[in-house]
């Protein structure tokens, strides 16, 4: 059975469409990851959680929306970026043409932190006409696990957990030899205690926030494997949740 949208031809999608209500979307960026890791990173994982998922659950996965809210890493090169607003939109505009066929249950699989407020704020709005949505974020699905494998410094954006990752799944992208580890320095106004919107820039000279050379293939595969379980539950339940159930409504 088909699972990929983009891979079924209109008839099919029509027999899907008229046997569930339930769909996945994984979105991501494209941006700076530091020296070591591909500037697909967010969007490549999203991508391949979000699959895997669709294959364990039957449920429809339509293609990764790869470019995301990334402006804070633009002084490196090569990265992509969208406006809230304009990713807010585009999103929201994909989930509305599968309600279109009858979609009323969402699953965004989210691989970078930075478009968390733009689809928080599409998923209220949605569910104000009916849609509901849900946002999946692997490193918070598996946030007890991830703290027991691996240090504070090795969690940070780029570093060893999101390095490991990348190793497990496609490590012929990944230039291991480049990792580096580096200490996010402190703006001079921050240490005065005042809250600046700053960029990646300001904060480190590579782009990764703390170690990432002690990423391993072994750790990211156990990463992988709990965040797809973690997505694979998440989607059952909301295959079986009554789309009432998931609406809002006035008090009684
Ligand atoms: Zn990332």
């Amino acid at each position: 059975m088909k699972v990929m949208l983009h891979e079924m031809s209109w008839a099919e999608a029509k027999e899907y469409f008229a046997k569930n209500n339930i769909a996945i979307i994984p979105v991501g960026s494209n941006e700076q990851h530091g020296p070591q890791n591909p500037l697909g990173t967010d969007h490549l994982i999203a991508k391949a959680i979000a699959e895997e998922t669709a294959k364990r659950t039957g449920v429809l996965c339509l293609q990764v929306i790869p470019f995301g809210v990334s402006s804070h890493h633009k002084q490196f090169w090569g990265t992509v970026f969208i406006s809230p607003k304009a990713f807010k939109n585009y999103v929201k505009e994909t989930c509305l043409s599968l309600e279109y066929y009858g979609i009323k249950k969402i699953v965004i699989v989210n691989g970078h932190g930075g478009n968390r407020c733009a689809l928080m704020d599409m998923a209220r709005e949605l569910r104000e006409k009916g849609i509901f949505v849900s946002v999946f974020q692997w490193w918070d699905a598996v946030g007890r696990l991830l703290a027991d494998r691996f240090k504070p410094e090795e969690r940070g954006h780029a570093a060893a957990e999101e390095t490991s990752v990348n190793l497990a799944l496609h490590p012929q992208i990944v230039s291991v030899d480049k990792a580096v580890d580096e200490e996010p320095r402190k703006h001079a106004a921050e240490v005065e205690g005042i809250t600046l919107p700053l960029d990646t820039v300001d904060e480190t000279s590579s782009g990764v926030f703390g170690k990432s050379t002690t990423a391993s293939v072994e750790e990211g595969k156990k990463v992988l494997e709990a965040v797809v379980s973690e997505l694979v539950r998440h989607v059952n339940v909301l295959k079986k949740a009554k789309i009432e159930a998931l609406m809002q409504k006035p008090k009684v």
